[in-house]
């Protein structure tokens, strides 16, 4: 028996579920792309964005995706042989350094392992270690999608300030953004990126990449980039089709305003503190699942956890089977475990996501935590006692 009648739940930590006036403000015909009104909605969509980001510098925009925000990033610091450290907190710091490293970049890393924080006097001692300054940049994760751990980016500025060293301090806030606090010029980050698909609640498809002064100072030289990532007409257009180096995404800048209006009308500091409710409710619920069974939160550490998405471990538990279960009898996806592939956590089976960022309220969340209490009583998986009570307090007492 399915009860997947309704409306469906992805709690997956992106694409992120869209509201309904964003899908709204695409049902239109196409605008002109000469001139009008498009050109005022995409200057106020950079106005807003480096606003959530607290940033006076750049904000260069491409028809991509995450990835394509990382190959914009990289293309335009660095050319080919020049030295990148990468602060390693899980498997999304590892895919963009594969990305550097099939550019040539000669990448080396500090790992902190899979379920906590970078720890940033360790960071700091790497980089006194490097004499001769030859790592250019440091890129790192606000959030790791995967392993769920967020980093204290001011504690790493900190770090690079303590060491001496003149590298670009460069964050992917792609799960994170609008999701989590990060201050782009207060922190002294050097170049930000993230996608339109999670905190942005947007389809996916445009990448942005945020650089300040120093970044473009120390930059690769102009006419090494490639054409269609170089970032600096991107950034000041003097024709309008160059915010996007040919025809804009205009259903999906219809998308972001909207968006945006959403977010600007909550209020970013309401965004931020409801994001910490929702996150508090999950771990709340884990952590009372957990006290019967194998149920963990990946990341143990509080202080070290994201907001966005909770990474959850359940050792011997075929956590691929409830998914299942959740998807075709409740209607509720949970996102996919990424990094757990070692014989540890079964090869991926042992752990599961639960995504809660963007366009999510107490219903939702609740629901779908419900659901989850109900796929673990159905697929048999121990368990402690109130974990969907637990949550339930949360919201109680922060609403
Ligand atoms: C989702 C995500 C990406 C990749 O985004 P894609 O749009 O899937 O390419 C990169 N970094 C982080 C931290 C993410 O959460």
């Amino acid at each position: 028996m399915s009860l997947s009648f309704g409306r469906d739940l992805y709690l997956t930590p992106g694409p992120s579920v869209m509201p309904d006036s964003v899908l709204a403000a695409m049902m239109r015909a196409a605008p002109s792309i000469y001139d009008g009104p498009i050109v005022d909605l995409t200057e106020s969509i950079v106005t807003d964005l480096k606003t959530i980001a607290g940033t006076r510098h750049q904000l260069a925009m491409y028809i991509a995706n995450g990835h394509g925000a990382w190959e914009a990033a990289l293309e335009n610091v660095f050319a080919p042989g020049e030295k990148a450290l990468v602060v390693h907190t899980g498997n999304f710091a590892q895919s963009w350094a594969n990305v550097a490293e099939r550019m040539g970049i000669e990448v080396s890393y500090l790992h902190f392992g899979t379920d906590r924080a970078a720890d940033a006097a360790v960071l700091a001692e790497t980089l006194r270690a490097d004499a001769t300054h030859g790592i250019k940049a440091v890129f790192c994760t606000q959030t790791d999608t995967a392993s769920s751990a967020s980093n204290d980016i001011p504690a790493l500025r900190a770090a690079l300030d303590a060491a001496g060293h003149p590298a670009l301090l460069m964050v992917d806030c792609v799960a994170s953004f609008a999701c989590e606090r990060f201050e782009m010029d207060a922190w002294g980050v050097d170049v930000m990126l993230t996608a339109s698909q999670k905190g942005l609640m947007c389809p996916p498809g445009i990448a942005y990449v945020f650089y300040n002064e120093k970044a473009e100072a120390r930059a690769r030289p102009k006419p090494d980039r490639a054409p269609y990532w170089d970032w600096t007409d991107r950034a000041n257009p003097g024709l309008y089709y160059q915010y996007f180096f040919g025809t804009t995404p205009t259903h999906l800048l219809y998308a972001q305003r909207e968006a945006l209006n959403l977010l600007l009308a909550e209020g970013m500091e309401n965004v931020f503190r409801r994001h910490e409710i929702f996150a508090q409710a999950v771990w709340a619920a884990v952590e009372a699942w957990g006290t019967a069974g194998p149920l963990r939160l990946n990341v143990a550490n509080r202080a070290h956890r994201s907001r966005a998405v909770t990474a959850v471990r359940a050792k011997g538990v075929d956590c691929f089977a409830l998914q299942k279960w959740l998807r075709h009898k409740t209607g509720l996806t949970l996102g996919k475990p990424i990094g757990f592939d070692t014989p540890e956590f079964g090869n991926g089976a042992h752990a599961f996501r639960i995504g809660h960022m963007g366009h999510m309220n107490p219903p939702m969340l609740l629901g779908g935590l419900s659901s989850l209490q109900a796929g673990l009583i159905a697929c048999g998986i121990a368990h402690g006692a109130g974990g969907v009570d637990a949550a339930v307090q949360v919201i109680a007492a922060n609403a």
